[in-house]
């Protein structure tokens, strides 16, 4: 662990301007990515930067390149290359954040499917130049970008910007810099055959390679749901009714499921906006600047959205497929889960060769991906009561009600009702009034299963919600501790204080006999047998991932992965949805 001081930005050796700017952005202490490679990058090394996603990637090389830039020099200095046009232009908005105080330094962003008037007119004045590789090309042709005084160029999402889509792109358009550029390439995943391609490219790279041993953020929760094909739309239903994230993505497949799928929702009274390659950019932007800005809360999208998309308050993550490879989930689910902070993955799985993928890409991502059953309409139900009441003891608390207090009287005295009635009555008025329609789901056939074979047995565990333990940690003690596989663990209820969990008597005993060698968050815990009953029937359950009273199966077995590779599916993709 490197000193504190080497995570102050103003020991990095940045410029006043710089440090000032990043003060205005409220970053107090560089991330691990930063702080190694901004240093190696303002000495003017090649690097390659891995680390996860939402980890300040942007700032790691956006920093350095504004730094490196000649303010005042009207020709392109620096050149950041992206995968999609989203993605060029919010780093174009971070660059300027960052060159707040910098003078003359011109930032140009420059991408498909918009004019090239306005975009000529940047480039007249631009040193910093942000783009997509097929625009960027264009301007060179028309020879209205040049590159002749570059000094650096990066490429952000490299391995996507190094794969059979664009890599004959990225080598026309390298070959027209000069050659003793600066070259950095930056992502959350490198695959190794990408990763021979880089020698092409790059001289004497230093590589910083944040380590850690998921691919993954902790901090993301991933659960996966077991529903049959024709349902998923109802299935979408019900985890959004249920979880209620303040703001989430829709990732599916196809452009013409994103449009059914934003149809679907909108009839069903959420707001719901799409976003794919399709569309024309003047829409493709408008809807990322309403999702931005919290007009729809719900997007769904194609993968155009999955890499390097940076949304506040993404709370909840949903794979309506299965990405076609596993590089393509590790950039979905990380779009929640940003700068530190926690989110949730849902996924859904039809069958049981997709249930197999599931459990290669949990090996793969070396997380645990936790199956969980569909909420019912009793839960979702009881969700919208309790939070009606919670509403009614507010209103209770903070005013008085003289004004009904006749109608009161006639329903009591007149009428002859008790006061409890009229109360009851009022609820469910209230209740009703919410028209969206409950889809059911039976419980998946796992759920049936599960367990079938021996007795089952509840522990009881010491520690609850209060000290913000989640499946993930029990999962990870007990797998650590005894030589249970996840998938022993059966059924978890957080509460306040205690957690219960369900599991074969055989492996229950197992568990307890170690207790006192396990910790959790620091602390020691202690699990051991209980007579308490699960869930469903007790007040009070952690509705952790915002779901309440959600069975969570353990963590699949680590079955060896049917393919060799990581991607899967029909075809590997080959290029963007949209560049
Ligand atoms: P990545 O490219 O690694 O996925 P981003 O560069 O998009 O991540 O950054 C993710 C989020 O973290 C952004 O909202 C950014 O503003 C924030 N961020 C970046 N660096 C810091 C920092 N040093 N302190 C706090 N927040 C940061
Ligand atoms: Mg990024």
């Amino acid at each position: 662990m490197p000193a504190i001081s080497e995570f102050l930005f103003e020991n990095i050796g940045l410029s006043l301007e710089l440090v000032q700017a990043i003060k205005d952005l409220n970053y107090t202490e560089a991330t691990g990515i930063q702080a190694k490679a901004i240093p190696l990058l303002m000495q003017g090394n090649d690097l390659i930067g891995r680390s996860c996603t939402g980890t300040g990637k942007t700032a790691a090389f956006g920093i350095p390149a504004v730094e490196c830039v000649a303010g005042g020099e009207r020709s392109a200095q620096v050149l950041v290359l992206s995968p999609t046009r989203e993605l060029a232009m919010q780093i174009a908005q971070e660059m300027c954040k960052y060159a707040k105080y910098k003078p003359g330094v011109a930032v140009a962003a420059i991408y498909g499917g918009a004019p090239m008037e306005p975009q000529i007119h940047q480039l007249k004045t631009a040193n910093i130049v942000i783009g997509t590789p097929g625009r960027v090309m264009d301007h060179l042709r028309r020879r209205t970008l040049r590159l002749d005084n570059l000094r650096m160029v990066i490429l952000d999402e490299a391995d996507e910007m190094l794969n059979m889509g664009f890599l004959e792109d990225i080598q026309t358009i390298l070959a027209q810099t000069p050659q003793q550029r600066q070259t950095v390439l930056f992502s959350a995943t490198m695959p190794p055959a990408i990763l021979k391609i880089t020698e092409e490219f790059l001289r004497d790279p230093q590589t910083v390679d944040i380590q850690s041993e998921q691919r993954t953020i902790s901090t993301i929760e991933q659960f996966y749901y077991q529903v049959p094909q024709s349902r998923k739309m109802d299935a979408i239903n019900l985890l959004l009714q249920m979880q209620e994230p303040r703001r989430s993505v829709i990732f599916s497949n196809t452009k013409s499921m994103v449009d059914e799928l934003v149809c679907y929702l909108n009839d069903h009274g959420f707001k719901a906006a799409g976003l794919h390659g399709d569309m024309k950019q003047a829409g493709r932007t408008h809807v990322m600047q309403g999702f931005r800005e919290g007009k729809n809360r719900i997007l769904v999208a194609t993968d155009v959205a999955a890499r390097g998309i940076d949304v506040e308050n993404i709370e909840a993550v949903y794979n309506f497929d299965i990405p076609q490879d596993f590089e393509y989930y590790i950039h979905r689910i990380g779009r929640t889960g940003r700068a530190g902070k926690t989110g949730a993955s849902h996924t859904l799985v039809c069958n049981r060769h997709q249930a197999e993928i599931i459990r290669s890409l949990s090996r793969y991502i070396n997380a645990p991906i936790l199956e969980a059953s569909m909420p019912t309409a009793e839960n979702i139900q009881q969700k919208h009561l309790e939070k009606l009441s919670a509403k009614v003891a507010k209103m209770l608390s903070d005013h008085s009600f003289t004004q009904y207090e006749n109608q009161l009287d006639q329903l009591t005295n007149t009428h002859g009702f008790a006061l409890r009635e009229v109360a009851c009555a009022l609820l469910q008025l209230q209740l009703t009034k919410d028209k969206r329609l409950i889809p059911v789901f039976k419980a998946s056939a796992a759920t049936h299963k599960s367990f079938q074979n021996g007795n089952r047995m509840v522990l009881h565990l010491d520690m609850g919600r209060q000290e913000g333990i989640t499946p993930n940690d029990i999962v990870n003690a007990i797998t650590s501790i005894t030589n249970l596989s996840a998938r022993a663990v059966g059924k978890i209820d957080i509460f306040d204080d205690h957690t219960l969990l369900e599991m074969r008597e055989n492996d229950a005993a197992i568990v307890a006999q170690q207790s006192g060698n396990y910790t959790i968050k620091g602390r020691a815990v202690h699990f051991s047998p209980s007579n308490l009953t699960m869930r469903s029937s007790l007040p009070n359950a952690r509705h952790f991932g915002g779901a309440p009273r959600m069975e969570y199966r353990g963590k699949p077995s680590r079955e060896k992965p049917r393919r060799s590779g990581k991607s899967f599916g029909e075809k590997r993709r080959r290029s963007y949805d949209c560049p």
